[in-house]
């Protein structure tokens, strides 16, 4: 299997510096996930899930921005460690682009901007993903083998994805999991389900907002809390994130490469959220989606490359769309990965501990674990984690199930 470093190329890492310092702690071991047996965690009726519940990673809200609020609220801007933060940053490097301004219909206001040029390499003007400033993590946004499609879901954790997450695991199938700081807090059960089934997590934001159009301080609040809530819950520390819509340019890329953040992007869109919500788009809108990008994966247009494809677990709706379509996904495509995995990343996270495959370990060229034995336990269960983490020596240390895991859900896919 020849690894396709061309099409990975928007990872131009020239000079970029080392992360600033951050401030990220837990009492989690990631390696080691028990959840609760409580209704919220094995139900699955909406409403039981979406049950409050109180929690050994709940947050003091002091501590932390108002939930669901701008990331730099309940006095987060003016905090010790946010200043000592935000004053560990050379901001006389970040790149002079303006701070945007939306339309009166919440749509960016993209007047006056060169559209042609595109010089800010603003996503949302020309889907730019290669920063026209030195210094700065590209974006991934496509899977570089091909016939593979990439998993995302944005939104998440969705406090009733107990069914979905059930039917992934079934599958045996990871996928990448793009969770939003403020749902991380409310439910951090459901952020913890993610990392004990051996999905590849990436940050969405504290709130959501549209990045180009906050303030430099609010850009590191809403990237910095997000990561701190991730880490506080699970206990790693992702290296990835999307922005909101993708709405991003080199100033915004800049400020997230200082935390050591690269971003993922995609190259194909479901528009699942939009079904009965925005104007003309109905089920069958998102059903043709699905199947016009299935068809891709066997009339060639993947025949050198994959895709990264975007999807949401924002509801049942969302996220019924997939597990649907998912039969015909299988077949139609050579592999159905998360995007750690499609990209050889094997440590998403600034914790090394938690190891992913590679692409080829990950596609069975490598298929002598018939350690994997416990087919049907959960990977990433804390007694074999336990003992794969235990079985390495020194500093490198081996993530076995997860490793296990996902090789074993994944040749079933071949
Ligand atoms: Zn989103």
């Amino acid at each position: 299997m020849v690894w396709k470093f061309a099409l990975a190329a928007t990872t131009a890492f020239i000079g970029v510096q080392a992360a600033v310092k951050t401030n990220y702690a837990s009492t989690v071991d990631p390696l080691n996930v028990v959840l609760p047996d409580i209704p919220q965690t094995t139900s699955l009726d909406e409403a039981v899930q979406c049950t409050y519940y109180s929690s050994p990673n709940a947050i003091v809200p002091a501590e932390w921005p108002t939930v669901w609020g701008s990331a730099t609220s309940n006095g987060m801007n003016t905090s010790a460690e946010f200043t000592a933060l935000y004053n560990s940053i050379d901001w006389t490097k970040v790149p002079n682009f303006p701070v945007r301004k939306l339309t009166a219909a919440g749509g960016l206001d993209m007047a006056g901007y060169d559209n042609v040029n595109d010089p800010a390499c603003w996503w949302s003007s020309t889907t730019c993903k290669i920063p026209k400033t030195q210094g700065i993590n590209g974006d991934l946004y496509a899977c570089p083998e091909p016939e593979v499609w990439g998993i995302t879901f944005d939104d998440g954790p969705n406090c009733s994805h107990n069914a979905f997450y059930d039917f992934l695991e079934k599958e045996k199938q990871k996928a990448t999991m793009f969770y939003i700081g403020s749902n991380v807090v409310n439910w951090p059960y459901g952020a913890l389900r993610g990392v004990k089934d051996g999905h590849h997590i990436a940050g969405h934001t504290w709130s959501h907002k549209m990045m180009t159009t906050l303030t430099n301080q609010e850009v590191l609040a809403e990237l910095y809390y997000t990561q701190k809530a991730i880490k506080h819950v699970t206990g790693v520390t992702p290296k990835h994130w999307r922005p909101a819509l993708g709405d991003l340019d080199d100033r915004v890329r800049w400020i997230a490469t200082q935390l050591d953040l690269t971003a993922i992007l995609w190259n194909l869109d479901t528009f699942d959220w939009a079904a009965n919500v925005q104007a003309g788009v109905t089920e069958q809108t998102v059903d043709d989606h699905y199947q016009e990008y299935i068809k891709m994966g066997t009339n060639g247009t993947f025949a050198n490359s994959g895709n990264i494809v975007l999807s949401h677990e924002i509801n049942a709706m969302t996220m019924n769309f997939f597990m649907k379509h998912y039969p015909a996904i299988k077949k139609a495509y050579t592999h159905v990965m998360d995007v750690a995995t499609c990209m050889n990343i094997t440590q998403p996270y600034a914790e090394n501990a938690v190891v992913f495959p590679t692409f080829d370990q990950a596609v069975g060229t490598t298929s002598n674990n018939s350690s994997a034995s416990g087919s049907g336990t959960t990977p990433g269960a804390a007694k074999a984690s336990t003992t794969g983490a235990n079985a390495a020596s020194g500093s490198v240390t081996f993530n076995g199930p997860l490793f296990i895991a996902a090789l074993f859900g994944l040749l079933a896919l071949v």
